[in-house]
């Protein structure tokens, strides 16, 4: 489970997060769309324990910057960071001590399988093209099989194989019960396999749905996001509901 409670983070004075809470339970594929500059990386760069903020996050009941609660995480980020003198294989080598993983070379060799690199194994970081790089980084996120995955923009760059085996892998993960964030700026990507929706502006979120709410009002979501992204929308949503009206607007809930 992630916990984000008030969480503001400032860049010196731009305010890229401004007191946001919201939670992701277990089970649950929760989304972040918004435009570029929305803020979505920085909340999950924050939940991911790499900037420091105000509030507090909690992964599995934990503090994030803590040990357990990084045990429990799995962080795949916008940019791939490979280490350019590892092998692929080395990479997961590493990632299974850093986490102390038993029995990892099997579930490796499974996940390169899916993601088509069984053949790259003893290539280097630096000799990868950009989408096996994410792939790799999308690996080693999870060898350490994570209750908690972040995802930052997962599916730019990936081939239609990989998107294909990404999306079964989420929905894999869901039903073993994981807790999964994913950002992303398309909104059709992910249309299948989203709980809930969180659209972002201005470092807030603009609205909030359910699955089960829009199933239930027949919303188009695709709609209301370029109402509110493209500014038809202002900050009074009629057909909002109470969660909207708590969170959008000027006032604080
Ligand atoms: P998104 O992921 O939705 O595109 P970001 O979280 O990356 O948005 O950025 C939110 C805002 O914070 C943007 O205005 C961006 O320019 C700014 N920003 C992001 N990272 C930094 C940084 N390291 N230093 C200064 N400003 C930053």
């Amino acid at each position: 489970m992630i916990e984000v409670k008030n969480v503001t983070k400032k860049y010196g004075k731009l305010l890229a997060n401004d007191d946001l809470s919201f939670t992701v339970h277990p089970g649950e594929i929760s989304i972040l769309v918004g435009p570029n500059g929305a803020g979505k990386s920085t909340i999950i760069k924050s939940i991911a324990g790499l900037l420091r903020f105000q509030g507090e996050i909690l992964i599995c009941g934990k503090k994030n910057k803590s040990m357990d609660a990084k045990r429990n995480l799995g962080y795949i980020p916008e940019i791939p960071a490979l280490y350019d003198m590892l092998t692929i294989w080395e990479h997961m080598e590493f990632i299974a001590r850093a986490y102390s993983l038993e029995n990892w070379k099997e579930r490796a060799d499974s996940l390169f399988e899916r993601f088509e690199l069984s053949d790259k194994k003893n290539k280097l970081g630096s000799e990868l093209s950009k989408g096996m790089q994410q792939k790799v980084s999308i690996c080693c996120g999870l060898l350490p099989n994570p209750k908690v995955i972040l995802f930052d923009e997962p599916l730019v760059g990936l081939d239609p194989h990989a998107i294909k085996e990404l999306k079964n892998i989420l929905v894999e993960y869901k039903t073993d019960g994981a807790a999964i964030l994913l950002s992303t700026h398309m909104l059709d990507s992910v249309s299948e396999f989203w709980d809930s929706t969180n659209i972002m502006m201005g470092g807030k979120f603009a609205a909030r749905r359910t699955r089960k709410e829009v199933l239930g009002s027949g919303e188009d979501l695709e709609k209301l996001f370029f109402d509110i992204t493209e500014g038809t929308k202002d900050n009074t949503l009629q057909s909002a509901s109470t969660t909207d009206r708590k969170i959008v607007g000027k006032e604080k809930p």
